[in-house]
């Protein structure tokens, strides 16, 4: 049903099949339609964004357009073939505090309405208090079982069926729904409320929250996130194992005149230019958008926040195959001072990094860029470090080493003779001046050592001092003969190592070869 075809992060290109043999791509980005007025139709989006699914909400159809819906099925009433989630209800609850359905009625009606994508009706914690959360998620698995047990009846079911994970910012809560969802045996999962958190810019919590769900989850099943707000956020929450989320907010957004963009949100009276050659913006100016009926440019502005959404999951496609999410995120970071504090705030965390490490492939076929230290937390970086620390600077026999800049023409003959006056063979021969610490000059051109571009500056973070050290002790090396750089930073970077190595029992002698 699910099939991982590429992974970077926990970020992952997988092809979910329907039960009828519908095909999609993952991540994917889900348009909310409601189905009564539908602003902006689904047919509409399937010819100008090639979209091949959306969502909508099963509770307003069986209020509605219950027999309408029967009569034609959720992809005959909305004029779409492709695949057509539905949502339950839930979020009736928390926006008007209940729904008079029962989770039986809604999950049969699913079912007969042939939903691709079935939600069971459940209880949306939302921003709780601690009391209330309890309730929703006691209330939220209770529908589930019901819905399982009435599902159980029929023979051939038509629908993918979602296990709903609530909880909200009380993340034990959270893992304890996930884990009690999993026990049931549901085909994928989805995780509820988070749409608050987005609108107050709260995208720790909200990472803390996807990270809770996803390790409490099977890897290999999908996880769908409720009202994934703004694209700012998309490429994170794919780096976090989401593969399914929608949103309404480009319709929301645009009736209250705001423009998205891949990092924002503009406000259209204060806005001089139209910076996007979406169909909608090539074709206008930003004073006849604004001169517009009321109508019409929440229309455009929707199509227009339409597009940013779905160029944003392309670049995020491309960006793990490529094996460059990570890099996509720290462009994406600087979009607000709370998402960067958010990227910080996960990039602390050893136990997610690990897991990232796990999926992220050893080799990619595009070079590694390296900014600043926090990029030294990227997949490939802490492997490389790793594998230096573990595989060559372990014990070794020999007791002296010759340090030359990475960036100096290395004439061996000319060490031997000019430096040291012997053989080669008695020392190891490394390079320094690398992000990942020293690299023998035998393996310089392994990857991602020779395929890493960074800034020179970056042999100065405290970390890359730190490994150098440590090489160094591990190693056990009693001699070391460094041969001086021109460049003022792999100068200081050896001054500091020295510092640092002061009071170990290795002598350091500078030279430079002329
Ligand atoms: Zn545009």
């Amino acid at each position: 049903m699910f099939e991982v075809v590429a992974e970077d992060l926990l970020g992952r290109i997988g092809r979910l099949k329907t039960k009828s043999g519908k095909k999609i791509e993952t991540p994917v980005f889900l348009p909310v339609i409601n189905p009564v007025v539908q602003d902006i139709s689904a047919k509409w989006m399937k010819e100008n964004l090639k979209a091949d699914i959306v969502i909508t909400n099963a509770y307003i159809l069986y209020k509605r357009l219950r027999d309408e819906a029967l009569k034609n099925t959720v992809q005959g009433l909305l004029g779409f073939d492709g695949v057509v989630m539905t949502d339950s209800g839930g979020y009736q609850i928390l926006e008007y505090g209940g729904v008079d359905a029962t989770p039986e009625e809604i999950a049969l009606f699913e079912e007969d309405i042939k939903t691709d994508i079935a939600v069971p009706l459940d209880v949306p914690t939302g921003l709780s208090d601690r009391r209330r959360a309890e309730e929703s998620v006691e209330k939220t698995l209770k529908n589930l079982e019901a819905t399982l047990r009435i599902l159980h009846s029929r023979e051939d079911k038509n629908c993918i069926w979602v296990g709903t994970i609530q909880g909200g910012v009380h993340l034990d809560l959270v893992s304890y729904c996930a884990e009690k969802v999993r026990e049931m045996g549901f085909d994928m999962y989805a995780l509820g409320s988070p749409t608050p958190l987005m609108e107050g810019y709260r995208f720790s919590k909200l990472f803390e929250m996807i990270i809770t769900a996803k390790t409490s989850i099977e890897y290999g099943k999908p996880l769908h996130l409720f009202g994934a707000g703004h694209p700012m956020v998309f490429s994170f929450i794919v780096a976090l194992g989401v593969d399914m989320f929608d949103s309404a907010s480009y319709y929301l957004y645009a009736k209250d005149g705001r423009y998205f963009t891949e990092t924002g949100t503009m406000k259209l009276e204060k806005m001089d230019y139209l910076p996007c050659i979406c169909p909608v913006c090539s074709r206008t100016s930003i004073e006849e958008l604004r001169g517009l009926s009321m109508k019409d440019r929440i229309d455009a502005v929707a199509k227009h926040n339409l597009y940013v959404c779905f160029k944003e999951i392309a670049e995020i496609k491309q960006a793990i195959k490529d094996g460059r999410l990570f890099e996509l995120l720290e462009i994406r970071a600087r979009s607000h001072p709370n998402l960067y504090q958010a990227f910080k705030y996960i990039m602390g965390r050893d136990d997610l990094l690990n897991l990232m490490e796990q999926h992220t492939p050893i080799y990619s076929r595009r070079g590694i860029n390296l900014f600043d230290a926090l990029s030294l937390n990227r997949p490939e970086a802490r492997r490389a470090e790793k594998r230096l620390l573990e595989n060559i600077f372990k014990k070794r026999a020999k007791r002296y080493a010759v340090l030359v800049p990475y960036t100096m023409k290395v004439n061996l003959e000319k060490i031997e003779k000019d430096l040291l006056k012997a053989s080669l063979s008695e020392y190891d021969l490394l390079l320094y001046g690398s992000p990942y610490g020293l690299i023998p000059f035998q393996i310089k051109y392994v990857y991602p050592f020779s395929q890493t571009v960074f800034p020179q500056d970056l042999v100065l973070e405290e970390r890359v001092i730190d490994i150098v050290v440590q090489q160094i002790e591990n190693a056990g090396y009693k001699e070391l003969i460094v041969v001086e750089a021109r460049s003022p930073y792999l100068r200081e970077a050896i001054n500091r190592i020295i510092q640092k190595l002061h009071d170990k029992d290795v002598k350091i002698n500078l030279t430079s070869l002329k």
